[in-house]
C-alpha cells in the first residue's frame, strides 16, 4: 500500500528560514501569521491529509465517477464526507477575504496546504480546487450583487465552482467557440451550446454548483474578441439567497479518461441556460484569465505534488528491496542482498526527484509569496515588480512543474521494477494522474509559447530584467562566501545561459517566427532550471546559517546541502544543453513537408 507524510518540515523551513515571512507583516493577513499560528495550521493541513484524504486515493481511483441515468453524478465512497471535513476546516476560505467569510490568511499559506491535500488526493482535491479559481474570478469581476449571492456559499463549500471553457472543437483556439448567449430582457442571458471535458462539471458534493462559462453574444464579433464570460448556476439563486429552479445545465456524459477517476470529468450541455453575465461584454477572455492564472499555479503545484508523494514511496522502497551487492562491497552482510538504495544509479532517480521537487517547493512558496505582494502590498513599486515576477513565472511553474511531475512519477515507478507496473503499489495512478497535469489550463507547449511570445517581451522586457537583476544580485551579493561558492558559482553559470538564450531570442525570433517556437519549450524549462538554482542557493544560505547558529537539527541543513549539490553538479549542467538547443533554430524541424511525417 502507497504511504504519504505530508513534509511539515520542509514547508516551515521554507516559509520561516528561506522566504522569512515575518519580514511581511505589514502585509494585510499577514499579521496573523505568526510562526507558531503557521507552524499550527500547516500542521493541522497535514493531518487532513494523511488521514482524511490520502486514505481514499486508491479506492477512488478503483472506483471512479458514474454518470447516472437522471443525469447526476455519483463520485466515489467517502468523497462527500471528506469533502466536508475539508469545509468545516475552513480549508476552502483560507485566504479569501474576511468580508466574503474567509480567513484572509496569506495565499502563499494556502498553497502550502496545497501541496498536501493534492499529494494525498489529487481527484479529489480538484472539487475545492476548481472553485477557487471561480472564486477569484468573481471576486475580481464580479458585480458588489454577484459577489453577495455567489462567494459566501462558495467560500463555505457548499457551493463549488467550474471552469468551461473547452467545446468539441476547440482547446486551445478560443476563438473558435460555439456557446451562444441570447440576451433577455432582464438583463440575463440563454446560453446554448456544448462544453467538454469539465472537471468537477456535475456531483453530488455541494448543494449548487456555479459553472462560469465562456459563450458568445448574438452578433458579437468571430474570434477571441468576440467572447463573454457568464455565470451558470445549476440552481438558480432567488433574491433572498434561496434555491430555486434546477437550470437547463446538464451532464450528458462523463469522459472514460487515464487518471484522475475520481474526478467527474464531464461532457455539459446548455439548453438555453439561464446565465449572467461576468465582466464586460466581449472581454470574457480577460476575465476568464483571472480564474486561468490562478488555476495554473494550482496545476503546477499538482506536477510537484504528484512528484513528492511518488518520490516518497520510491525512496521507502529502494531502503526495503533487496537485490544484488553494492560496487563497493558489500552493505548488509546479515541479508541475502542489498537494499537497492545502495546502487548509483537507484540512487540518481531518488535524489533527481528529491533535488527538484524540494527546490520546485521553494519555488511555489515564493511565487505564492509574490502573489500576495501582488494583491496586498501598499507600496506601488513593489507592488508592481511581484505582479509582473508573477506573470512570468506562472507559464514556468505549470510547465515545467507538470513536465517533470510526470517525469519523475514514471522514475520513481521504474525504482520498484515490475512492481511498479501492478495497480497495487500505487505507483501506476501516480503516472496516469500526473499525466493530464501537462495537458489542461493550456497544455505545456502552449505555457512554453505564452512565456516567449508575450510574456518576455512585456512592457520591455520589465518583468525578466527584474528576474535576472535578482538572480544576479543574489550572486553578487554572496560572491565572497566561501560555504556558497558551490552554489553561486554554478548558478551564475546556468543565469549566463539564460541571459544568452534570451538575447538569442531578441535577435533571431522577431523576423522569423518560428525560431521562437521551435525554442520554447527548451526556454521554459532552461528558465526554470536556472529559477530552481536559485531556490537552491537560497535555501543552501539558510541551511548554512542555521548550522552556523549551533542548530541542534545538524542532520537536516546537512542532507538539505548535499541535496543542492546534487541539483548544481547533476541537474543545472541541463541549462548549456537547452541554450543549444535553441540557438539550433528552426531549420532541421520545419524542413520536412507535413506528408513527410
Ligand atoms: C481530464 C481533463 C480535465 C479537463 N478539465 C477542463 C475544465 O475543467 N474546463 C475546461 O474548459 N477544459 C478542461 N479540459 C480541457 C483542456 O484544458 C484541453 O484539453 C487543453 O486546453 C487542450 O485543448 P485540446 O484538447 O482541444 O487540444 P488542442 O487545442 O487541439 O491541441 C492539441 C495539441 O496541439 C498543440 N497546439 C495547439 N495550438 C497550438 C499552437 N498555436 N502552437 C503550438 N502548439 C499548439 C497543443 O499544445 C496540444 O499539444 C480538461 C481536459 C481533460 C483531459
Amino acid at each position: 500500500m502507497p504511504v504519504y507524510k505530508a513534509p511539515v518540515k520542509d514547508t516551515l523551513f521554507i516559509l520561516n528560514d528561506v522566504l522569512g515571512l515575518d519580514r511581511y507583516n505589514n502585509l494585510p493577513g499577514f499579521e496573523d501569521a505568526t510562526p507558531d499560528m503557521i507552524e499550527a495550521i500547516v500542521g493541522e493541513a497535514a493531518r487532513l491529509a494523511e488521514e482524511v484524504l490520502f486514505p481514499l486515493n486508491l479506492s477512488g481511483d478503483q472506483e471512479g465517477c458514474t454518470r447516472n441515468d437522471d443525469a447526476t453524478v455519483t463520485v466515489p465512497k467517502g468523497f462527500k464526507q471528506a469533502y466536508d471535513q475539508y469545509c468545516q476546516g475552513g480549508w476552502t476560505g483560507l485566504a479569501i477575504p474576511a468580508e466574503f467569510g474567509g480567513q484572509g490568511l496569506p495565499y502563499v499559506l494556502h498553497t502550502a496546504v496545497g501541496e498536501y491535500m493534492s499529494s494525498a488526493n489529487m481527484a479529489l482535491t480538484m472539487y475545492p480546487g476548481l472553485t477557487q479559481g471561480a472564486i477569484a474570478a468573481i471576486l475580481v469581476h464580479g458585480t458588489d450583487a454577484q459577489k453577495a449571492t455567489y462567494l459566501p456559499n462558495m467560500v463555505e463549500g457548499r457551493w463549488s465552482g467550474t471552469m468551461n471553457l473547452t467545446e468539441p472543437h476547440c482547446g486551445t483556439d478560443l476563438g473558435l467557440l460555439r456557446t451562444k448567449a441570447a440576451p433577455q430582457a432582464d438583463g440575463s442571458y440563454r446560453i446554448s451550446g456544448q462544453k467538454i471535458f469539465i472537471s468537477a462539471g456535475e456531483h453530488g458534493m455541494t448543494d449548487n454548483i456555479i459553472h462560469l462559462v465562456l459563450a458568445r453574444i448574438e452578433g458579437a464579433p468571430e474570434g477571441t474578441k468576440g467572447i463573454s464570460l457568464f455565470i451558470v448556476p445549476k440552481f438558480l439563486v432567488g433574491e433572498d439567497g434561496a434555491l430555486g429552479a434546477r437550470n437547463a445545465v446538464t451532464c450528458g456524459a462523463i469522459e472514460h479518461k487515464m487518471g484522475i477517476h475520481g474526478n467527474s470529468t464531464c461532457v455539459m450541455n446548455y439548453d438555453e441556460a439561464t446565465g449572467y453575465r461576468i465582466g464586460a461584454e466581449n472581454k470574457g477572455l480577460s476575465a476568464m484569465f483571472v480564474m486561468m492564472n490562478e488555476a495554473r499555479l494550482g496545476v503546477g503545484l499538482q506536477g510537484l505534488s504528484i512528484g513528492e508523494v511518488a518520490y516518497q514511496n520510491a525512496a521507502s522502497y529502494a531502503r526495503d528491496r533487496i537485490q544484488g551487492r553494492s560496487l563497493s562491497g558489500v552493505k548488509a552482510p546479515e541479508k541475502k542482498a542489498d537494499p537497492i538504495i545502495v546502487h548509483p544509479d537507484i540512487r540518481r532517480a531518488l535524489l533527481t526527484i528529491k533535488s527538484f521537487t524540494e527546490a520546485g517547493r521553494a519555488f511555489t512558496l515564493w511565487t505564492a509569496l509574490k502573489s500576495d505582494i501582488a494583491h496586498r502590498s501598499g507600496d506601488a513599486t513593489e507592488k508592481q515588480t511581484a505582479d509582473d515576477v508573477l506573470g512570468l513565472m506562472t507559464p514556468i511553474l505549470k510547465g515545467v512543474l507538470t513536465d517533470k511531475g510526470f517525469d519523475h512519477a514514471v522514475m520513481a515507478q521504474q525504482v520498484f521494477g515490475g512492481h511498479g507496473y501492478i495497480e497495487e503499489h500505487g505507483m501506476s495512478q501516480y503516472v496516469r494522474d500526473a499525466r493530464i497535469a501537462m495537458i489542461y489550463e493550456g497544455a505545456n507547449g502552449i505555457q512554453a509559447l505564452d512565456l516567449v511570445g508575450r510574456k518576455l517581451g512585456l512592457n520591455g522586457g520589465r518583468a525578466v530584467m527584474a528576474v535576472f537583476k535578482e538572480i544576479g544580485d543574489f550572486c553578487e551579493e554572496n560572491r565572497a562566501d566561501e560555504t556558497l561558492v558551490s552554489f553561486t558559482k554554478p548558478l551564475k553559470k546556468g543565469l549566463n545561459d539564460l541571459q544568452a538564450a534570451t538575447m538569442w531570442f531578441m535577435q533571431n525570433a522577431m523576423a522569423k517566427p518560428d525560431n521562437a517556437g521551435a525554442g520554447s519549450t527548451d526556454y521554459m524549462h532552461l528558465f526554470g532550471l536556472v529559477v530552481l538554482g536559485y531556490m537552491w542557493a537560497k535555501m543552501a544560505k539558510a541551511a548554512n546559517e542555521s548550522l552556523a547558529s549551533g542548530t541542534s537539527d545538524a542532520d537536516y541543513y546537512n542532507n538539505k546541502l548535499i541535496t543542492g549539490r546534487f541539483y548544481m553538479d547533476k541537474i543545472l549542467p541541463e541549462t548549456a544543453l537547452r541554450k543549444t538547443r535553441i540557438e539550433a533554430g528552426s531549420d532541421s524541424l520545419m524542413a520536412m513537408a507535413a506528408e513527410a511525417f
